[in-house]
This record gives C-alpha cells, structure tokens and sequence, in this order.
C-alpha cells in the first residue's frame, strides 16, 4: 500500500518515525496503522533469544546455525499479492541484518538518517549495544576487547556528527602510543571512507566523562531546568501551529481527490468514457485517498504527543534532579541505561558540544574546552 509514495513523502514519514510498511521479524503489520508495527510475542522471544545467542557465540554464522539447528525459521509471511514468503533457515546474512537492526531499538532509519520510531521496541538496549560492541570489535580486529568485558558506549546512538550530521559509531582504534582504545566515530566516515567527513575520532571515555559533568550540573541547577522546560512548551506550541497548516493541507488534498473521483464516477454514469480506463483512474485515486487519510492520522497522532511532550518535560525534569545521585553509584551498564533516558542527542564539533534534553538541540550546548577537562581539548586528540 505504501510503495507508490513519492520519496518526499517517505522522508517526511520517516521524519515522524513511522516505518515502511515492510514486513520485519518480530512484528506485525497493523492494516489501520501500517507505519507503526505491531509487537509479536512469539517474533520477539526469538529475537532476543537471537541476539543472546550471538553474545555467546560471537559470529553471524554460528548465531544462524544455532537457531537452525533449534528448527527456527525466518518470518512466514503473506504478500499482499497473496504468495506465501518467507519460513527460510537463517543465514549468516539474514543473522547479520536483523542483528544490526536499529528498528529493534525503536529507531526508524531513513537514506542513513536515523529517527525515533514510533513503534516499541523490542530488544532491550542494553542487549543490542552489547551485540553491536562485538560486531564492531570483531570487524577491528580488536582482540582484547573481545576477551575482556565488552566496553558499554554509555552514549551509543545519542551523538552526532556536527560536521556532515550523520551518527557517531561505536569503534575501536589506537592511540599514538598504540594502546587500543574505545571510540566514537562519524559512520559516514567509516562506511565511505575518511574523504567525506574529516571528523576525527572521539574518545569514548573522555566524552562520556564531560557529557555526564554537563548533565550532573544541569540537574543540580532549578533555574536551568525551568528554563528548559518553558523553551519546550515554547517549541511545542510552534510545532503544533506547523501541524495544524499541515492537517489543513491534507484536509484540501483529501477533497481534491474526492472531488476528482466523483466527476469520473458521473462520468461513467452518462456512459461518456472509457469504462475500462477510468475505473483504473478511480481505483488508483481511491488509493491516493486511503494515503492522504492515514497521512492525516499520523498529523493529529502527532498533535496529541505534542500535547503529551510539554506535561512530560514537566515530570522529566524531577527525575533529572536525582540524575546526580544515581549516576555516582550506578555500573556502567546502568550508567548506559542512565544517559540513554536523559539524553535526546548530542551533536558533536571539536569545540562545542550540543545536548538536547527534552528536544530542544541548542539550550544545554556546552563548550569542551570550558569543561577543563584536559584529556577533551587540543592535541590530546587521537589520531585514527
Ligand atoms: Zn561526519
């Protein structure tokens, strides 16, 4: 239903977080609803039993093995042009796509751009950062990693490039001294080479240190997050004006095409046109129409979580108050957990450092070098 939009349409979807309507293990298609999935209980278990297995297991191959050997099969599926597909064994590439899947995540990807989805996530984050850490260490060769505990990215997914706006990937690289250390790195940097981002790599540790400063001094000032939280409402109120111009466009559109049917219809009424011709008009318009309606529920959908987003920056910002307290004590996956629920984005330039709480990208952006943290500023940047 959703393969004829043009790619304007599928950018602005995409935007929203609602994915392609294709079919995806661990997920149903809802007819009303085919950009937001739907969890299936039986799907997920065998994914997460999936992605527990390649933690043990370690490779692709191994992982597709297992999970043939147990008699799984991949998604059995209805087309919609009512061929049966699917039910195949595992292979180790079909392993390696749902394994690196950041719809699982929640995140909805788009020409490389990723977005928050709007469907629910159905491996837990921690599992698919840990998969993605061995992935990542494996293809670096990276063999003391691999034998050591798995280092847990704390801000993996959050950064972006400042450079060429792409995300910042988890890696391994080494310093001058040849030690091996964790980084962040420009994905666009990594998959098509060093000429089309000069964005050096980031030390994990180094920048998870001052991120977590940034947010511990946010949470310890009230008038800060006050602010904070007026600028969301003030933000939200700007995009749900943005929603109601767009609603009303949708709402001509729908009666354009309305409209256009209805004069087809009466046309073949009075037998003036070409029966064969114009009923392919009008189911294609009839299509057209059943777009324009659901676009329409994503708009008020949207308009409702806008709504909800200004009385949950309200509530956000108690809990980001105990954010100090908790983060001292935490380990390092539960300081993983900790910055992934309190950080929205953070975009990354040598100099600046931009953090979006609650949304808003420029608020809480922050200087590397104010932080005086010495391993942050100039030459103590690692080469790759
Ligand atoms: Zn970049």
């Amino acid at each position: 239903m959703l393969s004829n939009l043009p790619s304007t349409t599928w950018q602005w979807r995409a935007e929203r977080g609602l994915s392609n309507g294709g079919q995806v293990l661990g997920y149903d298609l809802d007819p009303e609803n085919p950009g937001r999935p739907i969890p299936n209980a039986e799907e997920k278990a065998l994914l997460n039993f999936m992605y527990e297995t390649y933690v043990e297991e370690k490779t692709f191959q191994r992982t597709a093995k297992m999970l043939n050997e147990k008699g799984y099969r991949t998604k059995l599926y209805t087309s919609r042009r009512g061929n049966v597909q699917g039910g195949n064994k595992f292979s180790k590439m079909t392993a390696q796509r749902l394994l690196t899947n950041l719809f699982y995540v929640g995140k909805v990807v788009h020409k490389g751009e990723i977005f928050d989805g709007q469907h629910e996530p159905i491996v837990p984050l921690s599992l698919w950062g840990k998969v993605q850490s061995i992935i990542t260490a494996n293809r670096g060769g990276a063999r003391k990693f691999r034998k050591q505990n798995v280092y847990p990215f704390l801000l993996q997914g959050l950064v972006r490039c400042g450079n060429c706006n792409h995300q910042l990937s988890p890696t391994f690289g080494y310093n001058h001294q040849g030690r091996m250390y964790p980084y962040y790195a420009c994905n666009r940097q990594l998959t098509l080479g060093k000429e089309n981002c000069n964005t050096r790599y980031v030390p994990a540790q180094a920048l998870e240190k001052v991120v977590a400063k940034r947010l511990k001094q946010i949470a310890l000032d009230p008038n800060l997050i006050s602010s904070l939280v007026t600028n969301t409402s003030n933000n939200s109120s700007l995009r749900l004006q943005e929603f109601t111009e767009s609603k009303q466009v949708y709402a001509k559109n729908i009666a354009d095409v309305k409209r256009q049917i209805d004069r087809l219809v009466e046309g073949l009424a009075e037998g003036e046109v070409n029966i064969r011709s114009v009923s392919q008009k009008i189911l294609s318009l009839e299509e057209q129409k059943e777009q324009l309606e659901s676009g329409l529920q994503d708009i008020e959908r949207e308009i409702a979580q806008t709504k909800k987003k200004v009385v949950n920056a309200e509530k956000f910002s108690n809990t980001l108050t105990t954010f100090s307290d908790l983060y001292a004590d935490a380990n390092p996956n539960e300081r993983k957990e900790l910055m992934q629920l309190h950080i929205h984005q953070l975009i990354w330039t040598p100099n600046k450092i931009q953090m979006a709480i609650f949304e808003i990208p420029t608020d809480a952006s922050f200087n590397v070098n104010q932080l005086n943290e010495g391993s942050m500023v100039g030459n103590a940047w690692l080469r790759r």
